[in-house]
């Protein structure tokens, strides 16, 4: 266990001299925290408020297991210190001779006194080199024309650089690289086979060849370089693990040594490259350039050290994997190391500890946006109170191709070698393990090692254990190949509560199944195991959650026509409100008709769709449309949107919700249909954490639904509820007053489109009757549709009629039954309303023309009004009333709006 500590400074950064600093020091998961009085504090201002700290003694301890660096070799002739300025440029920022001219240029402008300048190879050069090997071995002569390749570029960049002595030594040196790796490749050739010395030695020469380029460049502007052969200086010793150890001590007195030869003000490094302890090249493995640079930066107890890279900084989460990433101001090192550790390749997991020894913050550039400031990384930042700044969770990254290993058996308990005995075995075979978790009933161990080793550790363990899993004391091993690991890093994840929680949260919402879990001891990380084909849309779902990004919907809307198409305009002039206040960021991602659908990830232009669907709009094919609203991989969370009545659409629900997608609806065809599949979609949903929200089915926008569940949550009995469910009737019924007849106002109601195109479907009862199915099935009642008792008040003659025409023409002949019934309620004190009744003690259902007296709230509705009342155990003198239009494109839209907005919060958006 390494052992890790850190200095805080709980004093204000504005005051210097003698300060009291509390170390705490981390042992495994304990923390213990100790006030120390220290000597003077030098400090220097960096980036922001964030305070560099050099104590003179005690030192800032780092990994014990990293560093043995001898503070006592400081009086040779290398100036060391804060006149050094360290930088590296990676392999993108020397990529072509114009970006070394930009590299050179920032190296010039730095107002250092002195430069050390680490630099990669040009990008791509590295894989180039090791293709030479991998096809020399392969005694694939062509490795030869991909030489020449490997030369052409160099030079070709070179003579566009470079003129006179300096282009002709550096173009002979380069040739006699080319020739001696031509000779090294020749006998790669022949053994068919490179060590791993041969093959160090052959990679790291585009490191040679950049920088001496650099070097000759930055001399242009008649400034003191020189370049360094980092060969000659670094040392490190290789480990068994496939990594090497920097040997400070060694490497110290090398640099003495070298300095004493070349001093120079500004000195270009290459990176990657090494020696071992008997001067053999190595290498620091694949990205070690920044490992070479922070070794520098110790060595020369730089005051601070730049990575140039190709984006604007360490962001929240990988930015080709998450657009909405954001940039971080400051990272401390733990979390630095946390990330890249897990899989941000902005940064090799290794630079951390040699820096932070000396509390050299590092600072990430871009070296094609110079404006950008960058990320910090330095220790930790606090207020005067000493609380930590920023966010519990810093970021999120990932890494891909691993597949778990899960050892399980209840053998394994209470034996102690268990776990060694597993670990040993996969150690045999040179395997990593990124991750482990076993469960506290030691029934199972479970790691992650990379896909391309499983196999082996997988062989190693069944011949391990094979006398185990004979007798039984092991059941399995077992391997779960396609996964990948999702982690969460924050060093202020250790103080703060919840963390974990929101963190599942977001991931369970998204319906991702986690596989394995394990914090880290650090508390500075939590990692989960996941499949990998859902590993990005897991990134995302949890980076939005943490409000890196905003709670983003993809949202599918099905049926744009009055109402669909109300609600898209709706959205449209909501979106940028919702976006700035709510955090809520609802893409409409899909648009489908019964005959075109229209798509797009980023989300559609809402003040064109009408025009784009007629223009862009492909076949409708509802399949393809939910594979692409679900399917998206840029937004965490999918909503379907069924504004249609279609009964075939409401069968899609359950196979909706159970990929993940969340359903929102004001057609009532799923809820009054068939009891079983209504049953199943309930039962579905609420074992999943997928949402089925249809407010609009009953009432449109009023909250009919809503009040109704409210009361059942909260304990309440519902006794009765009875109401004017349809908009039309209450038309019809609250003008069917004085002399006129019962079809002058069905004919008025449809002159002012009060009615469906043919009125029977109104005075039919239907839809009535499914407004009562589906709020008796909300109040526990297993009732169906058609079971239901319907008053119709289309006088049975005319229910065959062939069209509306003709229906209207012949309705006057039935008016006096009707006005018979106004007339004898009127006498009574009466008025007619036609009504839907939900008897949850009876457990039945009514829909009927009945009386009310006139002092009745029914009696007193106007215009196209519903009327709701809820008789409940706490409401049963006087029954809870909800009344206003319940019909009608824009309420009805604002409505389901609404539920979509309900779905946002439910997933996370702040309230
Ligand atoms: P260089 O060649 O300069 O060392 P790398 O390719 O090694 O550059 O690292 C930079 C790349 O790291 C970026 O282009 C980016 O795509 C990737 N990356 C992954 N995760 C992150 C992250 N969290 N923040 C920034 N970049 C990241
Ligand atoms: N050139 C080396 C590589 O590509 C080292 C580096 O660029 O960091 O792996
Ligand atoms: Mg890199």
């Amino acid at each position: 266990m390494p052992v890790v500590s850190l200095a805080k400074v709980v004093t204000s950064p504005a005051v210097a001299g003698d300060l009291a600093v509390r170390v705490p020091f981390i042992y495994g998961k304990r923390l213990v925290s100790n006030r120390v009085s220290f000597g003077k504090l030098r400090r220097r201002s960096c980036i922001g408020q964030c305070v560099r700290s050099e104590l003179q003694s005690p030192r800032v301890l780092g990994s014990v297991t990293d560093l043995a660096l001898d503070n006592s070799v400081e009086n040779g002739h290398l100036p060391k210190g804060d006149s050094w300025a360290v930088h590296k440029f990676g392999g993108t920022c020397v990529g072509n001779s114009e970006r070394i001219k930009d590299v050179a240029d920032v190296v010039v402008k730095d107002d250092s006194e002195r430069k050390l300048v680490v630099v990669s190879a040009m990008s791509k050069v590295t894989d180039m080199m090791y293709d030479l090997i991998h096809r020399a071995e392969s005694r694939d002569d062509s490795y030869l024309s991909a030489l020449s390749g490997v030369l052409e570029k160099h030079r070709a960049t070179a003579v566009d650089l470079l003129d006179g002595d300096e282009l002709s030594s550096f173009l002979a040196r380069l040739n006699d690289d080319i020739n001696n790796l031509k000779a090294m490749l020749r006998a790669i050739y022949i053994a068919g086979h490179a060590t791993e010395s041969f093959s160090d030695f052959v990679v790291g020469h585009g490191e040679l060849w950049s920088a001496q380029m650099l070097a000759a460049v930055v001399r242009k502007s008649g400034l003191d370089c020189t370049w360094m052969d980092a060969r000659d200086v670094l040392v490190v010793i290789p480990t068994s693990s496939n990594q090497v150890d920097p040997d400070f001590v060694e490497s110290e007195k090398r640099l003495e040594k070298w300095f004493t030869q070349n001093s120079a003000k500004i000195i270009i490094a290459t990176g990657f490259i090494a020696s071992t302890p008997q001067n053999i090249p190595t290498t620091l493995k694949r990205d070690g350039s920044d490992f070479s640079a922070a070794i520098m930066s110790a060595l020369f107890r730089s005051h601070q050290l730049t990575i140039w890279t190709d984006v604007d900084g360490v962001y929240s989460a990988d930015p080709r994997k998450v657009s909405e990433a954001v940039v971080l101001k400051t990272l401390s090192y733990q979390e630095a190391w946390e990330m890249s550790y897990f899989g941000a390749n902005v940064l090799h997991p290794r630079t951390i500890i040699p820096v932070m020894k000396y509390d050299i913050p590092i600072v990430i550039r871009n070296i094609f946006n110079l404006s950008a400031p960058g990320t910090m990384i330095c220790r930790q930042i606090e207020d005067e109170d000493g609380y930590k700044l920023d966010a519990p969770v810093k970021g999120f990254a990932t890494i891909d191709n691993l597949a778990l290993v899960n050892v399980e058996g209840t053998g394994m308990a209470g034996v102690p070698g268990t776990a060694s005995a597993i670990f040993s075995a996969v150690k045999e075979v040179g395997a990593n393990v990124i991750m482990i978790s076993q469960a506290s009933s030691e029934h199972s161990v479970c790691f992650a090692v990379p896909e391309k080793e499983v196999k082996a550790v997988s062989e190693a363990l069944n011949s391990r254990f094979r006398q185990a899993l004979a007798g039984g004391r092991l059941s399995q091993i077992e391997i779960i190949p396609n996964c990948s690991i999702l982690a969460a890093v924050g060093q202020k994840m250790a103080s703060t509560p919840g963390v974990c929680a929101t963190f599942f949260n977001a991931l369970a919402k998204a319906n991702i199944n986690i596989r394995a879990i394990a914090q880290g001891c650090s508390e500075f990380n939590i990692t989960v195991v996941v499949k990998r084909e859902d590993c990005i849309r897991a990134l995302r779902a949890v980076h939005s959650r943490f409000y890196l990004s905003r709670t983003t919907l993809a949202v599918g809307i099905i049926g744009p026509g009055l109402i669909g198409g109300t609600l898209l305009d709706q959205i449209r002039d909501q979106a940028a409100v919702l976006k700035e206040e709510f955090k809520i960021d609802l893409r409409v991602i899909g648009i489908t008709g019964s005959s075109k659908m229209l798509m797009s990830e980023s989300g559609i232009d809402l003040s064109r769709w009408r025009e784009l669907m007629k223009e862009e709009g492909e076949k409708a094919d509802m399949e393809k449309f939910t594979q692409y609203v679900k399917g998206n991989h840029f937004i965490p969370n999918s909503v379907m949107v069924d504004c249609t009545a279609d009964a075939d659409i409401a069968s899609c629900y359950y196979d909706w919700l159970l990929r993940g997608i969340h359903v929102v609806t004001p057609n009532k065809k799923a809820n009054s249909g068939p009891l079983d599949q209504y049953l199943k979609i309930r039962d579905l949903q609420r074992k999943s954490y997928t949402h089925y929200f249809y407010e609009a089915t009953v009432g449109a926008g009023l909250p009919i639904i809503s009040t109704l569940r409210g009361l059942l949550e909260t304990g309440d009995k519902i006794l009765r509820i009875e109401g004017i469910f349809s908009g039309t009737l209450s038309y019809l019924f609250n003008n069917f007053v004085g002399t006129r007849s019962f079809s002058e106002v069905v004919a008025e109601a449809k002159q002012a489109g009060f009615t469906e195109p043919d009125p029977r479907d109104d005075l039919s009862g239907t839809d009535v009757a499914r407004k009562v199915t589906i709020l008796a099935r909300e109040s526990g009642l297993k009732l169906d549709l058609e079971g239901l008792p319907v008053q119709n008040l289309v006088p049975k003659p005319l229910q065959a009629c062939a069209s509306a025409e003709e229906f209207m023409e012949k309705l006057p002949q039935f008016d006096e039954e009707l006005s018979k019934q106004r007339e004898e309620a009127e006498a009574a004190g009466e008025v007619l309303r036609y009504v839907g009744v939900v008897d949850a003690v009876e457990k039945k259902g009514t829909v009927e023309l009945k009386r009310y007296k006139k002092d009745h709230p029914f009696a007193q509705l106007s215009g196209a009004d519903n009327i709701i009342a809820f008789t409940t155990k706490r409401y049963k003198e006087q029954p809870l009333i909800v009344r206003g239009p319940g019909a009608g494109a824009q309420v009805t839209a604002g409505g389901i709006f609404s539920d979509i907005l309900r779905l946002a919060f439910y997933l996370g958006a702040p309230s």
